[in-house]
C-alpha cells in the first residue's frame, strides 16, 4: 500500500463542484439561530446583512451545493491546495513504516490561510446582489485579510474595523488589507454610534473583538447598499471550507491510503468543518472508519470545557443566538499567540457533532504547541501559523501513540495556514518567553 509520492493531485480539474453540506446527514436537525431576545429569526431580518444566497445555504436541505463557475475561477488560483506527506518529518520522530503522516496545506492562499474559501463566494454573492461595500472586524488580521484580497477581485468596497490594540502593534496585516484596497479603522471609532458611546465612556478604550463587530454589524444595517460577513462559526462558512476536505479525500485516494483519524484545530470551527465534514460522509458512505479530532487550545476550551446551550455569537449582543458549545459571550481568553482560537463559542454544526459523538475534542497548551511547529518547520520547511500549530502537536502526539503501541496509523491533518505574519510570537517562544495558560470558567485571565 501507498505510493512513493510526497505531493498529491494539483490538477486544476480536481477542484470540486459542489459544495457538501453536513446538515442533511445529521442524526438530529440542527437548532435554529434565535434572536438576541430569544425569539426567532427570519430570513428577513437576516437579509439587511447577510446576501439571501448565504441565508439559503445556512438552513439548506440540500447535501450538494454547486460552487459558481465566477467562484471556481478564483479558486483556481490557489486551488486545489496540496496534500502532501511529512515524511522528513516522519524520519525526525523516528516513525515506523506503518505510521504515516499526511497534511493538507491551506497556506497556499494569497492571503496564507483557508480564509479566502469562503471570502471569495461570499464576495461573490454580494456583488450578484448589487451590494457595494461589505464590513466587518478583524481581530489579528487573517479574516480582514481574506475579504479584502476578495473585495478587490470581485470589485466591491471592503470596510474593516479593526481591534486597536492590534492595529497599532500588528501593523502588517493593516498594510496587506489597505494595499488590496480595503478601508482600515481603528476600532473603536468615532464613525458609528456604538464605536461613539464606547469613547465617551473610554477614550483610551484599546478595543476588543465586540466592540469591532458591533460597529462593522450597524454599517451594514444602516446602509441598504452594505452587508456584513462573517468569517467563521456559520453553517454557510463550514459549507465553502469543505472544498478542502473534498479535494483531499480524493488526493489521498492518489496517495493510495485511507487517513484512520482526520485532525484540525478550531477556532470558530470553519477549517475543521471544511477538512472533516466530508470525511464524516465518508462515514456513513461505509468508505472510511476516520476518528475526527478537534484541537482547541487550554486558554480557550470551548469545546472540552465549555457548556451546551444557547448563546450571543458575539459580546456585544448584536448577533443571533446559537446553540453551541461555549464559555459565556463575555469570557475574555488569555493572550495566547493563537489569535484565531480565541473565541468564545464554536460552530453549532461542529458542537453538535461533538454532543452526538461523532468528533473527539481535545485542548493542548501553547508551549507543546510552538515546539511541534519548530519540529514541523525544520523537517518540511513551512512556518506554521500558531493556530495550525495545533493541529500539528495532536498529530504528532497520535503518532507516537500508534508507536508505542506498536499499531499501523495513518493520520492526516490541516495546514491551515502559515505563519509569516506570526514571527513576534516565534520569537518569543525562541527566547523562552512563552508561558501557558490555565484556563478558570468565568475569569479574566491576564494578558501576556
Ligand atoms: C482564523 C484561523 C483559524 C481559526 O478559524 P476556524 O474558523 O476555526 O478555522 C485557524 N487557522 C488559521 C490559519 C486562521 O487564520
Amino acid at each position: 500500500m501507498g505510493s512513493d509520492k510526497t505531493r498529491f493531485g494539483l490538477d486544476e480539474t480536481r477542484i470540486p463542484e459542489a459544495w457538501y453540506n453536513v446538515m442533511p446527514d445529521l442524526k438530529n436537525p440542527p437548532a435554529p439561530p434565535l434572536a438576541p431576545d430569544g425569539g426567532p429569526v427570519t430570513p428577513e431580518d437576516l437579509s439587511v446583512i447577510f446576501p439571501m444566497e448565504c441565508i439559503k445555504q445556512e438552513m439548506s436541505p440540500d447535501r450538494w451545493i454547486d460552487i459558481p463557475g465566477a467562484v471556481i475561477d478564483v479558486y483556481k488560483t490557489y486551488r486545489p491546495s496540496p496534500l502532501l506527506r511529512a515524511r522528513q518529518l516522519e524520519r525526525v520522530l523516528g516513525l515506523p513504516e506503518g505510521v504515516k503522516i499526511f497534511y493538507k496545506y491551506e497556506g497556499v492562499s494569497p492571503a496564507g490561510s483557508h480564509k479566502p474559501n469562503t471570502a471569495i463566494p461570499q464576495a461573490y454573492y454580494n456583488k450578484a446582489e448589487g451590494i457595494t461595500k461589505i464590513s466587518t472586524e478583524t481581530g489579528a488580521g487573517q479574516w480582514g485579510s481574506a475579504l479584502a484580497i476578495a473585495g478587490a477581485l470581485f470589485g466591491i468596497d471592503v470596510e474593516v474595523f479593526m481591534v486597536k490594540v492590534s492595529y497599532e502593534q500588528k501593523p502588517y496585516r493593516r498594510i496587506l488589507m489597505e494595499t488590496y484596497g480595503a478601508a482600515v479603522h481603528s476600532s473603536p471609532t468615532n464613525l458609528t454610534d456604538a464605536g461613539r458611546h464606547v469613547l465617551a465612556m473610554d477614550p483610551d478604550s484599546t478595543g476588543a473583538l465586540g466592540i469591532a463587530i458591533s460597529e462593522a454589524v450597524e454599517v451594514a444595517a444602516k446602509d441598504p447598499k452594505t452587508h456584513y460577513s462573517l468569517g467563521s462559526v456559520l453553517n454557510h462558512v463550514c459549507l465553502h471550507q469543505t472544498v478542502i476536505g473534498l479535494e483531499a479525500i480524493e488526493q489521498m485516494q492518489l496517495a493510495d491510503e485511507e487517513p484512520d483519524v482526520v485532525i484540525a484545530c478550531v477556532g470558530g470551527g470553519s477549517n475543521f468543518a471544511g477538512l472533516a465534514f466530508p470525511y464524516y460522509h465518508r462515514k456513513l458512505e461505509g468508505k472510511s472508519h476516520a476518528r475526527l479530532v478537534a484541537v482547541e487550545p487550554k486558554a480557550c476550551p470551548s469545546l472540552t470545557a465549555g457548556e451546551y446551550r444557547y448563546d450571543l455569537a458575539d459580546e456585544a449582543g448584536m448577533t443571533p443566538q446559537l446553540l453551541m458549545y461555549t464559555l459565556g459571550h463575555d469570557f475574555v481568553p488569555a493572550g495566547i499567540h493563537a489569535g484565531g482560537l480565541r473565541y468564545h463559542g464554536d460552530s453549532p454544526l461542529v458542537s453538535q457533532l461533538v454532543r452526538e459523538g461523532e468528533v473527539e475534542a481535545v485542548a493542548v497548551d501553547q508551549t507543546a504547541c510552538f515546539a511541534a511547529a519548530v519540529q514541523f518547520a525544520r523537517a518540511e520547511g513551512i512556518l506554521p501559523a500558531p493556530e495550525s500549530s495545533h493541529a500539528i502537536r495532536t498529530a504528532i502526539d497520535e503518532a507516537l501513540a500508534a508507536q508505542e503501541a506498536g499499531e499501523d496509523k495513518v493520520i492526516l491533518f490541516n495546514l491551515s495556514g502559515h505563519g509569516h505574519f506570526d514571527l513576534a510570537a516565534y520569537e518569543s517562544y525562541l527566547s523562552g518567553k512563552l508561558r501557558d495558560f490555565d484556563y478558570a470558567a468565568g475569569t479574566v485571565l491576564h494578558e501576556e
